[in-house]
């Protein structure tokens, strides 16, 4: 245990780059170490009293009991990233830990070299890959070697080698197999198929199993065979399904008809309308008894459904050549009524009775009411638009400034039709209303393209969908632009313009941390250096940089794309959040190992940071190492400078905010009043509030010795750090945000 231990301390701060942990540790490292040691060896030896009760592998016991604790987390400082030792399974440290762990019988050699992750291996799985035709016996057993060499996942040795997509592997964990599809419709299938006499049981069984081994559609696979000719089984079929049957390379389609819904929507439900009669549409269907099929497209486009039966494949190709030949169904184009206009004027103006707008808004069509209320939040300046279900009609909200504002709210009957459309914008599965869905949308308004998120919940009554505005000029500010006072913003150039190392920002949530990573960002030279995000989700496209988007499904997590990232030859890269501990440990040995480390945190106030990175499992030496600035930061909304009004706070705000009345009297306070120009707010754009700690020799020294928080905060104030709330007082005084503002901020 010893060697392992000390071989740890000598690789990461000697290596070259690592400045910090000089090669003579301080009496706090030693303590640090040896308590460490202690911890570790203590939790070895209790796995292995659970092996001999349990029976179970010591593998498993450290991966799960002790999982959140200091094995794995020292496991993972002294597992290195692959790119350093190329072809070599693992660093010599790690290789030095595995044998201590053999030669002490914690472990034995089989264990450590299958166990680590091939939990993650489900052979069930590989073989369900294997009968799909998605991979061959043989690349199953080349990954298998390879995992067993490496004991890199065989998930990713599969992905890497390009032989699997991660979709592939998700999919076929969630189903089994590669193709999912209902038993029940299955069923009926082959009970109609065997009904028309062309098909016998066991060529439908065949087909069947033939279909879950291949993904090809049953009767495409009939036809194949020369079970039965296409245009008889189709005939034969649509008299059982007691619909008239249609080949759609011989049938003239409708480009109307088809411009009804959305290319989307066909592909997902398998049908295509084909023929526009009144009411009536004509669609084409793989399965003319899908009755949600039908529902939705009753829903979407409010026509009846006369379905009939096009087979699966042909289906597919007519609808990809129909919609690339068709123009899109005129959505948010469309041009403006009169209702809208008028409702327009009203948003603009926001001081129509909301009863007069519903009225309007009962008037207008769905598709157009959607877009003006899009519209509405635009003029705004809304960042979100919340639609929500509530007992008495679906009520809209607008998020400005930080703060939800009730615009209207609208008649129940609408609710279903409105979030439907919104939902047909975002490319989401309307007919899913139980699970909770999220999704991308563009709007064209004038000649501006709006990009927006749009994310529902399943509530007790009806789905609620937030819309959440993308607009890339608010985020994307300068480091100049943020808010910093201007000794912060030395501070923070200063930290930017560092090799490696990593800076934190720490804040609430919508307390701006990501405007103030992406500014940072903006002062890296991209054309030198590699720049890599990883966010959740990515948001905003930054040219000239890689940005990967996590997803657990696929366990694309922090922690994962960080150390896909260190093998990726990175010099700057910025982790959307620091939550788990997993990735706070890979993040640090990032900063370590001269990398530029961009990251955010949870926790109140700068020095805050500390105390989390501990909670994660990063011990004091490591959070010195490793971080050398951090950030807190609050947004306040600005006073609008047209409508404010100079007042007299009373003396108990004023002493809330550290201030002292007597001197006080010689500042002008405002207060938010409200006018046309503030959409009535009495508020107009935001700013930042910053705290900035530079962990100097003296804080490095405080938290390696284990000082408290308050400790901490008292030394760096007494050296002139401004908290958050002294920052903010600076804006106060400069007239640009209200005390009540600040105050609402600050003690969050
Ligand atoms: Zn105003």
């Amino acid at each position: 245990m010893a060697g392992a231990m000390e071989s740890n301390e000598k690789n990461y701060p000697g290596k070259p780059g690592s400045r910090t942990l000089s090669a003579k540790p301080s009496k706090g490292l030693d303590e640090v170490l040896a308590h460490a040691q202690d911890e570790t060896r203590r939790q070895l030896e209790d796995a292995i009293e659970k092996k001999k009760t349990t029976g179970r592998s010591l593998t498993d016991i450290l991966r799960q009991d002790v999982d959140r604790d200091m094995f794995r987390r020292i496991w993972a400082f002294l597992e290195k990233p692959a790119e350093e030792k190329p072809g070599e399974p693992a660093s010599p440290d790690a290789r030095k830990m595995k044998d201590v762990l053999v030669e002490g019988g914690w472990m034995t050699s089989d264990e450590i070299s299958t166990g680590d992750a091939a939990g993650q291996y489900d052979p069930a799985i590989g073989r369900a890959l294997v009968d799909s035709g998605a991979l061959t016996e043989d690349q199953l057993a080349d990954a298998l070697a390879e995992h067993g060499r490496s004991g890199a996942p065989v998930w990713r040795i599969l992905v890497n080698r390009g032989l699997l997509a991660p979709k592939q592997i998700a999919d076929a964990r969630k189903y089994g197999s590669l193709k999912p599809s209902s038993t029940a419709d299955d069923a009926a299938l082959a009970e109609m198929l065997v009904k028309t006499g062309l098909v016998t049981e066991e060529q439908c069984r065949k087909a069947m199993a033939e279909r879950k081994a291949t993904g090809r559609e049953v009767t495409q696979i009939l036809i194949d065979s020369r079970v039965a000719a296409k245009t008889v089984l189709g005939l034969a079929l649509a008299k059982e399904y007691g619909v008239p049957y249609v080949d759609l390379g011989q049938t003239r389609i409708d480009p109307a008809a088809v411009a009804l819904l959305p290319e989307h929507l066909c592909e997902e439900s398998r049908m295509l309308p084909i023929a526009l009669a009144g009411d009536r549409v004509t669609v084409a269907m793989a399965n003319p008894n899908d009755t949600a099929a039908r529902d939705m497209f009753r829903m979407m486009v409010s026509k009846e459904v006369a379905p009939a039966l096009a087979f699966d494949t042909d289906l597919l190709e007519a609808l990809k050549r129909e919609h690339a030949r068709a123009p899109q169904a005129p959505a948010a184009g469309a041009p403006a009524a009169s209702p809208l206009t008028r409702l327009k004027e009203r948003l603009r103006g926001a001081a129509g009775s909301m009863q007069e707008m519903a009225t309007m808004a009962g008037k207008m069509g769905v598709i157009d009411l959607v877009t003006s209320i899009i519209e509405g939040a635009i003029n705004s300046r809304a960042t979100d638009i919340h639609l929500e279900p509530q007992t008495y009609g679906l009520r809209v909200r607008y998020r400005i400034d930080g703060m939800l504002y009730d615009v209207m709210t609208l008649p129940e009957k609408m609710e279903e039709e409105i979030i439907a459309r919104v939902k047909v914008l975002s490319n989401m599965d309307v007919t899913e209303r139980r699970h909770p869905q999220d999704g991308h949308c563009s709007i064209e308004i004038g000649e501006k393209t709006y990009d927006m998120r749009a994310a529902t919940l399943p509530t007790v009554l009806g789905e609620k969908m937030v819309l959440r505005m993308l607009n890339a000029d608010e985020v994307f500010l300068g480091l100049r632009e943020l808010g910093l006072e201007p000794e912060q913003f030395q501070a923070v150039e200063a930290a930017v313009a560092r090799p490696y190392g990593m800076i934190l920002v720490t804040g609430p949530i919508a307390a701006g941390k990501t405007s103030t990573l992406y500014a940072a960002l903006s002062e890296i030279d991209i054309f030198t250096r590699n720049v890599v995000t990883i966010e959740d989700p990515v948001e905003y496209r930054l040219p000239g940089i890689n940005q990967v988007e996590i997803d657990h499904r696929v366990d694309r997590t922090f922690a994962n794309m960080l150390r896909a990232v260190l093998r990726q030859d990175a010099n700057v890269m910025m982790v959307g959040e620091i939550r788990d501990e997993d990735t706070a440990a890979v993040a640090v040995r990032a900063a370590m190992t001269g990398h530029m480390v961009f990251s955010t945190l949870h926790a109140n106030n700068a020095v805050g940071a500390i105390g989390a990175l501990r909670h994660l499992g990063i011990p004091p030496y490591l959070i010195t190492s490793a971080v050398h600035t951090v950030v807190a930061q609050r947004l306040v909304r600005k006073v609008c400078a047209r409508c404010r009004e100079p007042y007299t706070p009373d003396e108990s705000l004023l002493r809330a905010a550290g201030l002292d009345p007597q001197e006080a009297r010689r500042m002008i306070f405002y207060k938010a009043v409200g006018c046309k120009e503030c959409y009535r707010t009495g508020y107009r754009g935001r700013t930042g509030i910053f705290e900035i700690l530079s962990m100097d020799d003296a804080i490095k020294s405080m938290v390696l010795a284990d000082a408290g928080h308050d400790e901490i905060v008292k030394a760096a104030s007494e050296k002139g750090m401004m908290n958050l709330m002294q920052a903010g007082v600076k804006k106060v005084q400069e007239g640009a945000v209200t005390l009540e503002e600040l105050l609402r901020v600050t003690t969050l």
